[in-house]
């Protein structure tokens, strides 16, 4: 676990160092308050910091303040105060600026050791709680609302460097049918494997979420339409290689089938991720209306009408790349 100390004495830096040293942190220093906000402005800032209170340039409290304005910014900061002072009103204005814990000095080794344990106790759980929410329960992929945060990441980051973004929504085919045949765990042992072939055909800079029930949405930074429809043909491909092994179902061997929608950003147009996902979705809607186990691409700016003749007599056919 890594742990900023702020402290304006030497002295003081030196001792709290060593001491958390020899109990196995990972110590980061800071030699002023304004020194202290900026490492924890950092992507890797250390999760806990021990702050003096009475420092040049920004105080403790300041430092606190700051961090908490900046919430709903993850990952949490739990914040210790480290200060002389003792008495309650202190206590009170210190944790009201934000401070989850306070120690006065000179401090006692075996309390500020508790009490590191206990902030310790909470960055963990609260690591655990932001895995959890990142991550689809079943199929261990990435959550949707975690997928959309990344996804304006990512758009914006294709706007900055002029790359184009792909974006393909998946979606397994006559699904239901698993449920209603083998029952719904087997429907769930299904969607895990399926996740998984997804997860082994992508790259590891993509960004594979589980979008809904059976749908998958994969973001693809840098793919131009050529590649977002060759990568989505693999993917489909990998669906489809061998049929699932169902073994709540006693083995039971099911062919399976997916559905892809395809579409990508275009750097001159300004989409929002719900608009391309919308794209993405009128595209997988077609490949459903032509027969499913396809791939079929829309660019954000063709007309919605030009599949409706395509879709027209519609027939599980075998894949054709649209
Ligand atoms: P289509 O080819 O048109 O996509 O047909 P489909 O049967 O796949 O689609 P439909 O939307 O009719 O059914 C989707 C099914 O997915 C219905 C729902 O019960 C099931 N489903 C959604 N989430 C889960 C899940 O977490 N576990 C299981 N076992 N089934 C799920
Ligand atoms: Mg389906
Ligand atoms: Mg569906």
């Amino acid at each position: 676990m890594r742990i900023l100390i702020a402290d304006d004495s030497i002295v003081s830096r030196h001792l709290l160092e060593a001491t958390l040293r020899k109990w196995g942190y990972d110590v980061t220093v800071a030699c002023d308050g304004a020194e202290a906000w900026d490492i924890l402005q950092r992507d890797s800032a250390p999760a806990i910091a021990i702050l003096d209170w009475v420092m040049p340039s920004l105080t403790g409290p300041e430092v606190c303040r700051k961090v908490r304005l900046q919430q709903g910014q993850e990952p949490y900061t739990y914040l210790l105060l480290l200060t002389s002072k003792s008495m309650k009103e202190d206590l009170i204005e210190g944790m009201d600026a934000g401070a989850d814990d306070y120690i006065t000095k000179p401090f006692d080794q075996h309390e500020l050791q508790v009490r590191l344990r206990a902030g310790t106790r909470i960055v963990k759980l609260q690591q655990e709680l932001r895995r959890q929410a990142a991550h689809d329960p079943l199929t261990g992929v990435l959550s949707r609302s975690k997928a959309f945060e990344l996804f304006d990441r990512e758009l914006q980051r294709s706007i900055r460097e002029n790359m184009p973004l792909s974006v393909i929504l998946a979606d397994l085919d006559h699904f239901k049918s698993v449920n209603d045949t083998f029952g719904h765990l087997a429907g769930d042992e299904v969607l895990r494997e399926a996740a998984k072939r997804l997860q082994e055909g992508v790259r590891n800079y993509d960004i594979l979420s589980r979008y809904g029930g059976e749908e998958f949405l994969i973001l693809m930074p840098g793919c131009d339409e050529d590649a977002a429809r060759s990568q989505a043909e693999r993917l489909r491909s990998a669906i489809c290689e061998s049929p699932i092994k169902i073994t709540s179902a006693n083995g039971a061997l099911h062919p399976l089938t997916a559905s892809f929608g395809v579409t990508i950003s275009s750097p001159l147009t300004l989409e929002s991720p719900e608009s391309l996902v919308q794209v993405a979705d009128e595209a997988l809607y077609s490949a459903k209306r032509r027969g499913r186990n396809r791939v079929v691409f829309r660019s954000t700016d063709s007309p919605e009408s030009s599949d409706l003749l395509a879709s027209m007599g519609a027939s599980e056919a075998p894949p054709v790349i649209a």
